[in-house]
């Protein structure tokens, strides 16, 4: 039986996207290869509802992304706000520190969100270079109104650049770069765009790249988004190499997103997430998130059920889910439901925790736990 990789990034990769990886490797000058890299730079565009943005793919991780936003934006001493729901929400505050950069943290209770007018406050009484928000937080499952933010930065403070974490959002949940006036955002390859970790996508603004270019120094050189532009604008030229399999796998990836439809694809993450609560609902397991967004689920244990003895048995069924993080250990455990994963394949995840619950627990009422999966949408 096929193991199913349910644990919020790396999400499983499918057949297309894997035999593309395994394409003989060209070299990174090569018109054959130039073009797909184009192709997927046009299509990060897309994603990201960035037509006046100027895209970059390079290879590292999530956390990568997070760091060339700041050290490209941002100067030390200067002062950064960050708007967190989240680990990785606080994750910001740790690269600020390391760059020395004056970090002031907004933090909502686990599982809600930041109040905008919380935020109004902040940027009314102090000047911010920057603000940054999670658009999916991993940790908790919360998902940020980015729009009404970046709205509400906009009106207080219009020269404040706005930075968003699409990590586990991107692909997943529509996102109006241009429109929401946003200057920065990334996200990685291995969440809802269904390719193996390795790559982060990124977009800046016009606006981003002037302070960029007002800044003396960066405190990055493989990062300094000035040494990639010449390369995205054209993959003749070389500044480092790119990771070229994985630039296939992306575009491969992007290119099934955007021919089958983006909005298709946010449609398809809404009524998954709603199948898979409305089953584990059933079930006894409440989400944490008041805001929840449709690319994961951290979900509450009922009285009764062990963390590890579930996740252990359920591994041992071939369903892979992940732990929960920091003070929310434990108690609840995280579910990924985004990316190249189908119906047919989170109907099966669902049986298998219905045997394990009924292990754990006692019986259950299966009908109704299929059926809520079946009928919700
Ligand atoms: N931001 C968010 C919202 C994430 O979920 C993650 C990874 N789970 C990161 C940043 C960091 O990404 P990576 O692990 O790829 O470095």
């Amino acid at each position: 039986m096929k193991e199913l990789l349910l644990i919020p990034g790396p999400t499983p990769v499918s057949e297309e996207v894997l035999s593309s990886l395994s394409r003989e490797t060209i070299a990174h000058t090569d018109d054959r290869f130039v073009n797909i890299f184009l192709s997927a730079n046009q299509k990060t565009k897309i994603i990201f509802g960035a037509e006046n943005a100027f895209p970059f793919i390079i290879a590292g991780s999530g956390t990568l992304g997070m760091e060339i936003a700041l050290t490209n934006i941002i100067d030390e001493n200067e002062n950064l706000l960050v708007v967190s729901h989240g680990f990785f929400g606080d994750r910001f505050v740790e690269i600020a520190n390391a760059l020395n950069v004056q970090v002031d943290h907004i933090k909502s209770e686990a599982g809600d969100r930041v109040h905008p007018d919380e935020i109004m406050r902040k940027i009314k009484e102090k000047k911010y270079k920057a603000i940054t928000i999670t658009h999916v937080d991993t940790s908790t499952g919360v998902i940020a109104n980015v729009e009404e933010l970046a709205q509400v930065v906009r009106r207080e403070s219009p020269d404040t650049l706005i930075v968003v974490d699409g990590v586990c959002a991107t692909g997943g949940v529509r996102e109006e770069f241009d429109k929401w006036d946003i200057d920065v955002i990334f996200t990685g390859s291995q969440k809802a765009l269904g390719v193996p970790p390795g790559l982060t996508l990124l977009a800046f603004s016009k606006r981003a790249i002037e302070k960029r270019k007002s800044l003396k120094v960066t405190r990055t050189y493989y990062g300094d988004i000035l040494k990639w532009i010449p390369v995205m604008e054209d993959p003749h030229k070389y500044f480092a190499t790119p990771a070229v399999n994985m630039v296939y796998a992306i575009e491969k990836s992007l290119s099934m997103i955007v021919n089958s439809g983006l909005e298709n694809y946010f449609k398809k993450h809404e009524i998954l997430s709603a199948k898979v609560r409305a089953a584990m609902n059933i079930l006894g397991f409440d989400i944490l998130a008041k805001y929840p967004a449709p690319t994961l689920s951290v979900f509450k244990y009922p009285d009764g059920i062990d963390d590890l003895q579930f996740r252990k048995a359920l591994f041992q069924k071939g369903i892979v889910v992940a732990a929960a993080l920091k003070e929310l250990s434990g108690k609840y455990f995280r579910m990924g439901h985004m990316g190249s994963i189908t119906e047919d394949e989170l109907l099966i995840a669902i049986k298998r925790i219905t045997e394990v619950v009924e292990t754990l627990k006692g019986n259950v009422n299966k009908g109704e736990v299929f059926n809520s999966f079946l009928s919700a949408s």
